[in-house]
């Protein structure tokens, strides 16, 4: 093969890239140029290489690559660490981490066009513990002011994987459920915190750490290659068995150099001292992760968003031994990708837990920073090009931010309304405009008093200009309270699909019943788009209560394994409930709508047990005695309306008995 130098360095690079299992695509050999900036990214040497040869990997499509490879005939084995004589032609697109649509709503309706955005390069950050007189302490540096990411932040250190660290295994202790990805991990943060701040986790061959002479024999300043030979050397093994993982930090795909990261954590060697290299760490500090919080809260400890909330996992424990015994199954307490989207004008982030990243994901997947979060009243809200959002003026403890109305098409197919919410003219006069004048159809999920009254006057708004779209969903029942009395003009049918537009610009909202909040309610698929219109059912931000008899918790639970259902039915990835943000992350990523539901049912399920056994220590307990004990957690003014799903639970429990 011949190839120019700097080319050949690019595909060594990308190899070398693709040997240490962080990539998530695959990529084209011969596009290789195009990724010339991951040599420059890549730091230090990289061994010798014999290109030509094949090997692939895709982190998370490794079945599909590997699908590819026996398709094409290419000599394909499986990549892993220490294994320095794999390379390969590596094929396919590397822009987007999506190969298909499937679980994300069209392309043709997403707000803003495609965009792709840098692979992250392997890295590893280790967090130093000891024991303070107050409390669990952690080390942290100042990066330099110069520094290309994050300048001036405060930081653990760590640094980009280097391929040395693969190949030292066999000079570093590790433990037997460390695989070698984290072993090379380990090896990676041991040598950066050794070459930024001379602390070296090895131990001698009778289990002495490393002491003061020990690094001071040592060359902090040698090239990687030469690090865990030189330890060896002097008869130290790596104590990678003494480097556990604590998080998994990807950078947010915005940003113009991206990490994948584990955030490791050890316990600092006695006897060792942390000297900054006064290159890259400067001002070597021990704080306790609650000060460091403090401090940044006041503007004076630059930290970025992984170390925010990293610290603030970490000031849950009171000592050493509480932190390393929580991450004794090889897994990261949490992993996360974080978006960030705008807030009265400002950028802000939020892990996939947060309220508002499902929204996010939803409207900029490839990690735009162009969507405002602020609730809107006034203008409706694009969630995709056929899906808006208009919130109701009707905020408070019971609506949240207020009833979310959502318009459902385009100017071509006309619109379908969903939950119109109480009878404000204003806000029916801004859907009417939002929908040109052309709404098809009026469906509520519910009839309580903040989702269905406004249905008749808008329907009659629509009268006044010519036309008259039918007022849908399900009439209440007998059960209902006097507010919530509803007819529609029809009842519509568990799965029955109400249909606006045609050919590629159709829009299916496939009903599904879901009693449970109220014996009337429903929720709609989105089925092109793969979204879920939740109601009242799931909600983002608060919880939805249960009041017996017209909600039943029985019901409530079994709805929710019903929407779980046609979340696999048409890979549902985002809910856009009645009541907050949207929810949901993209297909198959974490906290996708799946994730969500699940979690809400296993919450449930805790509250159901605790109430339990809050019945059984108090048997002839009133309810008002129960929802002290069963709700210690919500807020007292919250407890009338914790009272009403005490009563469901209590219901479902007696039934269940
Ligand atoms: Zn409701």
């Amino acid at each position: 093969m011949h190839i120019a130098h700097e080319t050949a360095r690019a595909i060594a690079a990308l190899l070398h890239f693709a040997a240490i299992g962080v990539v998530d695509d695959v990529f084209k050999i011969d596009a290789v140029m195009r990724w010339r900036p991951y040599a420059q990214n890549l730091v230090r040497a990289h061994p010798p290489m014999a290109i030509g040869q094949v090997a692939v990997m895709g982190r998370r499509q490794r079945q599909a690559v590997l699908g590819f490879v026996e398709h094409h005939k290419v000599i394909a084995r499986a990549v892993h660490f220490g294994e320095t004589d794999a390379h390969g032609a590596i094929i396919g697109h590397p822009t987007r981490q999506k190969s298909h649509n499937a679980g994300m709503p069209r392309s043709s309706q997403l707000l803003h066009p495609a965009r792709t955005y840098p692979e992250p390069l392997p890295a590893a950050t280790v967090l130093l513990l000891r024991d303070g007189p107050d409390g669990l302490e952690v080390l942290m540096t100042r990066r330099a002011m110069t520094a290309s990411f994050a300048p001036g932040a405060y930081v653990f250190p760590g640094g980009g994987i280097d391929a040395a660290d693969a190949q030292a295994h066999a000079m570093a202790r590790h433990r037997p459920g460390q695989d070698a990805r984290r072993l090379t991990q380990a090896i990676a943060a041991i040598r950066e915190s050794f070459e930024e701040l001379g602390l070296l986790l090895a131990r001698h061959a009778d289990g002495r750490w490393a002491d003061a002479n020990d690094i001071a024999a040592l060359d902090r300043k040698a090239p990687a290659e030469a690090f865990a030979p030189q330890c060896q050397a002097r008869g130290l093994t790596l104590a990678a068995d003494a480097v556990f993982w604590l998080a998994h930090w990807v950078t947010d795909r915005d940003l113009p150099r991206r990490f994948d990261v584990p955030f490791l954590v050890a316990r600092m060697p006695e006897g060792q001292h942390p000297v900054a290299d006064e290159k890259e760490q400067f001002e070597p500090l021990w704080v306790r992760p609650a000060d460091a919080l403090a401090r940044h809260a006041a503007g004076q400890f630059f930290i970025i968003f992984p170390t925010i909330r990293t610290l603030e996992r970490l000031q849950r424990f009171a000592r050493v031994e509480d932190v390393l015994a929580a991450c004794q199954n090889e897994q990261p307490l949490f992993t996360s990708c974080p978006r960030a989207g705008l807030l009265a004008g400002r950028e802000e982030r939020y892990m996939e837990h947060e309220p508002a990243f499902g929204e996010l994901a939803l409207t900029c997947p490839d990690g735009q920073i162009v969507h405002a979060l602020d609730w809107q009243t006034e203008h409706p809200v694009a969630l995709l090009k056929n899906v808006q959002r208009l919130t109701a003026p009707n905020p408070g403890v019971m609506t949240g931010p207020g009833t979310n109305s959502y318009l459902v098409g385009d100017p071509e197919s006309g619109y379908a309304v969903i939950d119109p919410g109480p009878a404000d003219e204003d806000h029916l006069e801004k859907l009417w405009r939002a929908a040109g004048g052309n709404i098809r159809f009026i469906i509520c999920t519910h009839s309580h008093p903040d989702h269905s009254p406004g249905a008749a006057p808008l329907q009659a708004l629509c009268v006044g200009h010519g036309h008259r779209p039918p007022v849908l969903g399900l009439a209440s029942a007998p059960t209902a309270r006097a507010h919530s009395a509803f007819t529609p003009d029809r009842d519509l049918e568990d799965g029955e699909r109400l249909v606006l537009g045609s050919g590629a610009n159709t829009h299916t909202l496939r009903v599904i019943h879901t009693p449970g909040h109220a014996a009337n309610h429903l929720c709609l698929v989105l089925e092109e788009d793969g979204l879920l219109i939740s109601g009242d059912h799931i909600l983002n931000g608060s919880t939805t209560v249960i009041d017996p008899p017209d909600g039943h918790m029985d019901d409530y639970l079994r709805s929710l394994d019903a929407l779980l259902a046609a979340c696999e039915q048409d890979q549902v990835a985002f809910i856009l409930p009645a009541h907050g943000y949207v929810l949901g992350n993209l297909w198959n990523e974490p906290y996708d709508a799946r994730a969500c539901i699940q979690h809400l049912k296993a919450h449930r399920l805790r509250r159901e047990a605790k109430i339990l056994q809050v019945m059984q220590a108090h048997p002839q307990g009133t309810l008002d005695d129960w929802v002290k004990l069963a709700y210690d957690d919500v807020p007292e003014r919250l407890w009338p309306v914790a009272t009403r799903s005490l009563m469901a639970h209590v219901e479902r429990i007696r039934q269940l008995a």
